[in-house]
């Protein structure tokens, strides 16, 4: 039995005809390693790549006790209950990068600004427009204004030196970005980038630059397909359109394989005729076909194209790239086979295909929760499959959230994506929905 078909068959009541979507996730986690391969980089190169390595904090920060507004710091000990302060400023002011100040006498205060270095022995300051000044020249602060160690900022208290300061497998976004620089470390170490190609199937389709023709239609999956895995920050790898004719297909899984982590193809995984995108699939790795109960995106392959076949190169017109970078570890290029139908593909995408690629870029951050929204509408489903819904959500008067569909649900009508801005998920046991119910929406956001 080949590893996809074992993993598949260990699935809880694996049915390849009607396959659960929740399994088809268990089954990516399983079938999916993380790539092994790492690379040093800048801050700024490193921006939305995952961290190989946790980074450990080589200093404190804030590297010394600061304080946190503009006033007079003070030995905090001076305060007790119900009795106001007076205190004498002495010395210059504490100014923000100066060494610290101090030590002071009690019944003395220093004047700070804020992110001076606490002056020594003083633990608490009060903020200029809390005080008065007497005619000395004395500041007086009213009684039970104050705790102990009230606007300082402790050393460490972001960073403490030594411990993890971001972690391995977590995303490198720009807060991450501004905390290493707060660090002083100019870089970082981080998976190389996902490599992914990318094509359409499909005898009826024209590219741009094409005329339209009686019965096509212009690729457009290639571009949802290209934006998506763009948005995600892997290398894409485009490699145009393919004919459902089985040298081509084998041409192009081939040159595909020779370069690429994963390949992403959609069009020509339903059991039609004119599809020899299965039958080549199968003979070139270990791929399963499914059809997942779902909709939209019913069919789907997945498995991998074997790493071996990648170098000879038969019937294909393009050369076997000399550079291979397939997954090592678990031997062989991903693929999936997405269906043709424009909406499916891109939900067929979000639902599996996204996490699957997180995966193996080396993430471990779990994606967002879906929202609950209040859905304005009634909205038919049939119990026994999931159902992804395009829904746009707002807010009502009141401040909370609802959604409503976008209308028709046509598994072709790319319009209803560019309107939705999420997707609501009516899970697999779901019936009716009733307006007014609860429902979960998965948000598009930073995804489409
Ligand atoms: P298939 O999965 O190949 O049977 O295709 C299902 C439907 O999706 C057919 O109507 C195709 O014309 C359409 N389709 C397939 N691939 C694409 C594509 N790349 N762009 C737009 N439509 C497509
Ligand atoms: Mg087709």
């Amino acid at each position: 039995m080949t590893r996809t078909a074992q993993i598949a068959a260990e699935l809880p009541d694996y049915d390849p005809e009607a396959l659960r979507a929740s399994a088809v996730g268990a089954f990516l986690e399983r079938l999916v390693a993380p790539i092994t391969e790492t690379e040093e980089v800048g801050l700024l190169d490193a921006l939305g790549r995952v961290l190989a390595q946790d980074l450990i904090s080589p200093i404190s920060v804030p590297p010394h006790d600061n304080s946190a507004m503009d006033g007079y710091a003070f030995d905090g000990a001076a305060l007790s209950p119900g009795q106001p302060l007076r205190l004498r400023p002495v010395g210059a002011t504490a100014l923000a990068g100066k060494a610290g100040a101090g030590p002071v006498d009690a019944g003395e205060c220093v004047r700070i600004m804020t992110g001076a270095v606490m002056p020594a022995g003083l633990d608490t300051v009060v903020p200029l427009e809390l005080t008065r000044t007497d005619a000395d020249g004395c500041i007086l602060i009213a009684a039970d204004l104050l705790r102990r160690g009230a606007n300082r900022r402790l050393a460490g208290e972001d960073l403490m030196q030594g411990r993890v300061a971001l972690a391995k497998g977590e995303p490198f976004t720009p807060a991450a970005m501004g905390l290493a620089a707060s660090l002083g470390v100019p870089s970082v170490t981080v998976y190389r980038r996902l490599r992914v190609a990318c094509f359409s199937t499909g005898d009826e389709l024209l590219s741009l630059g094409e005329p339209p023709r009686a019965g096509a239609v212009y690729d457009s999956n290639r571009y949802t397909l290209l934006g998506l895995l763009t948005r995600l920050g892997v290398q894409v790898i485009d490699m145009g359109v393919v004919r459902d004719e089985p040298a081509s297909l084998e041409a192009a899984l081939r040159h595909a394989a020779g370069q690429a982590d994963a390949i992403i193809t959609s069009g020509g995984v339903s059991a039609g005729d004119a599809d020899h995108t299965r039958r080549m699939m199968k003979q070139l790795g270990d791929v399963v076909f499914w059809r997942i109960a779902m909709r939209p995106g019913r069919p789907m392959a997945v498995g991998r194209i074997h790493a071996d076949l990648q170098a000879e190169s038969t019937s294909s017109a393009q050369p076997a790239s000399a550079s291979s970078y397939q997954n090592e570890d678990s031997g062989g290029c991903m693929l999936f086979g997405l269906p043709g139908n424009p909406v499916a593909a891109m939900v067929s995408f979000l639902a599996f295909v996204r996490p699957a690629l997180l995966r193996m870029m080396g993430s471990t951050r779990a994606g967002p929760p879906p929202l609950r929204a209040t859905c304005t509408e009634a909205l038919r489903k049939k119990p026994g499959r999931t159902e992804y819904q395009r829904g746009v959500v707002s807010r009502t008067a009141d401040g909370r959230l609802q959604v409503r569909s976008t209308g028709h649900q046509g598994s072709g009508m790319l319009s209803s994506m560019v309107q939705a801005n999420g997707l609501i998920v009516l899970h697999h046991g779901q019936g009716d929905v009733a307006a007014g119910d609860m429902v979960d929406v998965m948000m598009f956001d930073g995804v489409i």
